[in-house]
């Protein structure tokens, strides 16, 4: 058998007794040795976060900008979410979708309830499938389309809606999409924000309309005022749903409950993810009026989406977004963020809403 490299055998002892210090350094051989290289080397070796700080392993402290990719919404180590995931474990940690259990009815009865605020639906028009992550969550939501007996989604260009095979056909990066093609078909690209290429591209043929209500990783790309509330027209006008994508804008981000709300626009479909566990993961499929019976029994499904401890977590993060009056702090600290960061001399443009921002 051949000798183990340096790096392998150093891999196979714990740190301490290698008797030499902990450092980035040595976490980052162990990575390379042992976790797929799907996202390159990790930039810093994390221990700890409070709040909006994180520490590394050699002892250095940052101002966490990045938020776990807008997922910590209340920062790190928020009492609320370790109290209700601690509390949720220690009393029923997992079940499965042959049963349910108060925190998956409690949140999904909350998110009905966010979701139609301000319209007249009523809450009980919505329905909710619960999944694990931002793609999820749009796999379910695309399956609903299929049901529709329809089959072509609209989609925008410079879109992203997930790395799942699904998910990927609607993300509109070809370095993403060409290594995995072919994908799902009948997507049909418009460039985001153009009302005259969207009324274009759809007729009675079409089963969705997908956006992102500001584009992520696009750029922070705001589209014109009155986008959604078209796209809202047109869609209903040819009998297509409207599909929003919340994953990255929801849960508070942009000072709204969802995005779409700042346009007073009510979706066939709104997904979520992201800062909806405050970094326990879960995404939701959220389904209004006709909508929310296209998936029926046996039609999807998942192990661990809705678990009691996720569904504790989203509750917690939504309980205190509500108590401590942090939509308007999103907002405020938002523009302040945003005159600031235009005053700078070199900043050519500041875009995006509350605090999903682009320099
Ligand atoms: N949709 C949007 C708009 C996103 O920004 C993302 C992730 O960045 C996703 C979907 C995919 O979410 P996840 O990474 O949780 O699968």
């Amino acid at each position: 058998m051949a000798e183990p490299t340096a790096s392998e055998s150093k891999a196979s002892l714990p740190f301490a007794a290698q008797g030499r210090p902990v450092s980035g350094d040595d976490w980052t051989d162990r990575y390379r040795g042992a976790v797929m290289n799907t996202f390159g080397d990790p930039q810093r070796v994390l221990v700890r976060g409070d709040g909006c700080t994180v520490w590394d392993v050699d002892g250095n402290h940052y101002l966490d900008l990045l938020s776990g990719i807008a997922v910590n919404a209340l920062g790190h180590n928020h009492p609320a979410v370790v109290a209700a995931v601690t509390e949720q474990l220690g009393t029923l940690g997992h079940i499965s979708n042959f049963f349910t259990s108060e925190p998956q009815v409690r949140l999904a009865e909350t998110l009905a309830a966010l979701v139609v605020e301000g319209t007249d639906a009523p809450v009980s028009s919505v329905r909710t499938f619960f999944a694990n992550s931002g793609t999820e969550a749009n796999e379910a939501a695309f399956k609903a389309t299929r049901r529709t007996g329809r089959t072509t989604v609209v989609v925008a260009e410079g879109s992203f809606h997930g790395r799942s095979m699904g998910a990927l056909a609607l993300t509109s990066k070809a370095a993403y999409r060409e290594p995995f093609e072919p994908l799902p078909g009948d997507v049909r690209w418009v460039p985001y924000g153009d009302a005259e290429a969207l009324e274009a591209a759809v007729d009675d043929t079409v089963a969705a309309v997908l956006l992102e209500p500001i584009q992520g990783e696009a750029g922070v790309v705001v589209p014109p005022e009155g986008y959604l509330r078209h796209a809202r027209e047109v869609t209903s006008r040819h009998g297509a749903l409207l599909w929003i994508d919340e994953v990255q804008t929801g849960i508070g981000r942009t000072g709204r409950w969802f995005a779409f709300q700042e346009e007073g626009v009510l979706p066939d479909l709104v997904t979520s993810a992201k800062g909806l566990g405050g970094g326990f993961p879960i995404g939701a499929c959220i389904a209004i009026g006709d909508a929310a019976t296209l998936l029926g029994p046996g039609n999807h499904g998942t192990t661990f989406g809705g678990n009691p401890v996720a569904c504790a977590a989203a509750l917690a993060v939504i309980d205190t977004i509500r108590a401590d009056d942090l939509l308007a702090h999103v907002t405020a600290r938002g523009d302040q963020l945003a005159s600031a960061l235009a005053a700078h001399p070199r900043v050519l443009e500041v875009t995006g809403r509350g605090l999903m921002r682009g320099v």
